[in-house]
């Protein structure tokens, strides 16, 4: 059993940060809500498919979102520029391209370059995934044809467009904004 930590005279564990945060710095961001039951937070993008924003960072060039599908069969097909993260919250998916299959729990790191083929399996009713998206997708047919792209700035557009469409406003996608 642990006894109780005696008080030690001068202890500076528990005193914050006396120093003022460095000039420029932008402001943090907590989002509690991270599984928003407000469905006004929740954007389409595609028949059956949402997109949350967390966070959408202009001057990094990336975007964390949540991806909630409630269909299964191929998605898309993209090639990343940049980084991506990805924890699985709910449900399943795969690539054509890779014999694994990322479930509940799962994290996957997809290389910059990477090209592949989403896919929901028919099994699964409702997927939720957080990624964090750096660069650009840029969506391609299966000899790698580019036929457009997404990028936190597309994203932001489509956010704008969104939440202007549902009362909260163009302007409500400052809050995920740095
Ligand atoms: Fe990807």
């Amino acid at each position: 059993m642990n006894k109780p930590a005696e008080p030690i005279v001068g202890d500076t564990r528990r005193v914050p940060y006396a120093k003022p945060q460095p000039w420029g710095m932008v402001p943090d961001m907590v989002v509690h809500d991270v599984l928003a039951e407000d469905e006004r937070l929740w954007a389409p993008v595609a028949p059956d498919i949402w997109s949350r924003p967390l966070q959408l960072n202009v001057t990094g060039g990336f975007y964390v979102h949540l991806l909630r599908v409630r269909r299964s069969g191929v998605l898309q097909r993209h090639r990343h520029s940049g980084q991506v993260h990805a924890y699985v919250m709910k449900g399943s998916w795969f690539y054509l391209e890779h014999d694994w299959v990322a479930r509940e729990g799962t994290y996957v790191f997809e290389p910059p370059g990477e090209t592949h083929t989403l896919v929901v399996p028919d099994d699964c009713s409702e997927m939720i995934t957080l990624f964090t998206v750096h660069g650009a997708l840029m969506y391609v047919d299966p000899q790698g044809e580019s036929i457009g792209y997404d990028d936190v700035f597309t994203r932001i557009d489509k956010y704008r467009e969104h939440f202007d469409k549902v009362g909260l406003g163009a302007e409500h996608v400052r809050r995920f904004m740095r």
